[in-house]
C-alpha cells in the first residue's frame, strides 16, 4: 500500500529523516515508537505530504506521490489522519464536522454525508452526541469524533499520531478500543504511540526510531522482548 525509498527530510538545517525505507502492506498495523524527537511525528506528516519530503520517494498504492503532478486532495482523501490534539473545528458541530469533508471535497448529497455519519458515531458510541460541540466533549469522546471524521471519506490506511497522549488516564481506554474494532475490521493503519499494551496486543511490526532512522523492527514479540540494538533496549527499559 505505500512504499518509501530513502525518504529524507531536513528543516533548514536539521536533518530529520535520514534515509527511512520502509513498506507497508495492506492490512498491517504498524506501530512507530521511539524517543522525542526522532521524527516519528515528521514521518507520518511526509506520509500524507503534510511535510514535503527532502529526498527519496513515496508511493501510495502503485503511484509516486513525490513526483510534480500529484493530487494531494485526492491522496489525502485515501489517508486519515488523527492527531494527538483532535483539530476538530470548535465551531462546528460534531454533525458538521465530520460531514464537511464529504460534502466539501467528495461532494456528496448532505442527506448521504449525514447518514454516513450517523452510522459511524453509532460505532464510536457517540450517536447522542451529534449536535454537540467539540468544547461540551471529554478529550476521549473528542478523540472517538476525530476518528469517526476521518473515517468519513472512506480512507485506505489510517494514520494515527499520538492519538491518546493529550488525554486524562481513564479515557484512553475508549479511544483504544476504537482504534481495535478497526484494527479487527482489517484497516490498514500506521500508528505512532507509547501505549505498549496496544502495540504488543495488535501490531503487526513495530518499528523502533531514533535520530531520524528506523534503527529496529520487527513483531512485537521480538522488539519487546527481544531487542538487538543498544538503543532500543535503552528506550524500552525508559518506559516499560
Ligand atoms: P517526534 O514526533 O519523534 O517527537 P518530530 O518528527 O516531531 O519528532 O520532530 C523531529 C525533529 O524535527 C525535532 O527536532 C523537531 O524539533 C523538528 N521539527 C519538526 N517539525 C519541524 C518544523 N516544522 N520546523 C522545524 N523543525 C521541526
Ligand atoms: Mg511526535
Amino acid at each position: 500500500m505505500i512504499k518509501v525509498f530513502n525518504l529524507d527530510k531536513k528543516f533548514g538545517d536539521l536533518h530529520v529523516l535520514k534515509g527511512i525505507n520502509e513498506h507497508i502492506k495492506k492490512g498491517e498495523v504498524v506501530v512507530i515508537i521511539g524517543p522525542s524527537g526522532s521524527g516519528k511525528s515528521t514521518f507520518l506528516r511526509c506520509l500524507n505530504l503534510l511535510e514535503e519530503p527532502t529526498g527519496g520517494e513515496i508511493l501510495f498504492e502503485g503511484v509516486s506521490i513525490t513526483d510534480n503532478n500529484k493530487d494531494i486532495n485526492k491522496l489525502r482523501q485515501k489517508m486519515g489522519m488523527v492527531f494527538q490534539d483532535f483539530n476538530l473545528f470548535p465551531h462546528m458541530t460534531v454533525l458538521e464536522n465530520i460531514t464537511l469533508a464529504p460534502i466539501k471535497v467528495k461532494k456528496m448529497q448532505k442527506e448521504e454525508a449525514e447518514k454516513i455519519a450517523f452510522d459511524l458515531l453509532e460505532r464510536v458510541g457517540l450517536k447522542d452526541k451529534a449536535f454537540s460541540y467539540p468544547k461540551q466533549l471529554s478529550g476521549g469522546q473528542k478523540q472517538r469524533i476525530a476518528i469517526a471524521r476521518a473515517l468519513a471519506m472512506s480512507p485506505d490506511v489510517m494514520l494515527f499520531d499520538e492519538p491518546t497522549s493529550a488525554l486524562d488516564p481513564e479515557m484512553v481506554g475508549e479511544v483504544l478500543e476504537v482504534m481495535k474494532d478497526l484494527v479487527a475490521e482489517g484497516m490498514t493503519m500506521v500508528v505512532v504511540t507509547h501505549e505498549m499494551g496496544f502495540a504488543r496486543e495488535v501490531a503487526t511490526r513495530v518499528l523502533f526510531m531514533d535520530k531520524g532512522q528506523v534503527i529496529e523492527q520487527g513483531c512485537p514479540k521480538k522488539i519487546f522482548n527481544n531487542p538487538e540494538h543498544s538503543r532500543t533496549k535503552e528506550f524500552l527499559a525508559k518506559i516499560l
